[in-house]
């Protein structure tokens, strides 16, 4: 049986709990170590205001492109066990401090609709920790369903977020 063909797939970091810096350092290396993948594009890294819940640490963000040969379901798998690796403990409460997390953004040509899985990633637009670092590497990236990363981030609130160095 042949390779299945190599996509680009987007994948968001975020932490704000322990040495943020070095978990994202860490999770990009993880990622560009995964079987049939290689890192093709890493965006800055952004200092960003908690979301959803504001009582907590700011966050450390950025987004990665990989090119790989997992399908969507096998790489949000390979997220997750990362994510348990740097010491992500999921206790229910979403959208609370977090040692690492690992969203699948986007996988080029693939829109799906499961709870397990979303693709792209539901809430891409209303995110400027996620819009400012994906358009480091994919400003013109049309995210079906959504619209174009450029003109998603015109409308968004980015206030207080920031290139770290
Ligand atoms: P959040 O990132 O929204 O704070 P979690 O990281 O706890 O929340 O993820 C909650 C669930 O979202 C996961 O169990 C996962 O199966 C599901 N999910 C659906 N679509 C995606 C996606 N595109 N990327 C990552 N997780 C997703
Ligand atoms: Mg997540």
């Amino acid at each position: 049986m042949s390779e299945p063909a190599a996509t680009d797939a987007y994948v968001a970091l975020g932490s704000n709990l322990g040495d943020s810096r070095a978990t994202l350092a860490g999770a990009t290396e993880a990622l560009a170590d995964l079987p049939g993948s290689r890192l093709v594009g890493a965006s800055r890294i952004y200092r960003t205001p908690p979301w959803g819940r504001r009582d907590q640490p700011d966050f450390l963000n950025a987004v990665v492109c990989l090119r790989t040969s997992l399908s969507p379901h096998d790489l949000l798998d390979a997220l997750m066990a990362i994510e348990r690796r740097f010491g992500r403990t999921r206790d229910g409460e979403r959208w609370g401090p977090r040692t690492l997390d690992l969203d699948l953004l986007h996988v080029d040509g693939v829109v799906l609709d499961q709870p397990r899985l979303t693709l792209p990633h539901p809430r891409i637009g209303e995110r400027a920790f996620v819009l400012l670092p994906l358009a480091d590497l994919a400003p013109e990236l049309e995210l079906p369903g959504q619209g174009r990363v450029t003109e998603l981030l015109q409308r968004a609130d980015t206030v207080g977020c920031e290139p770290v160095d």
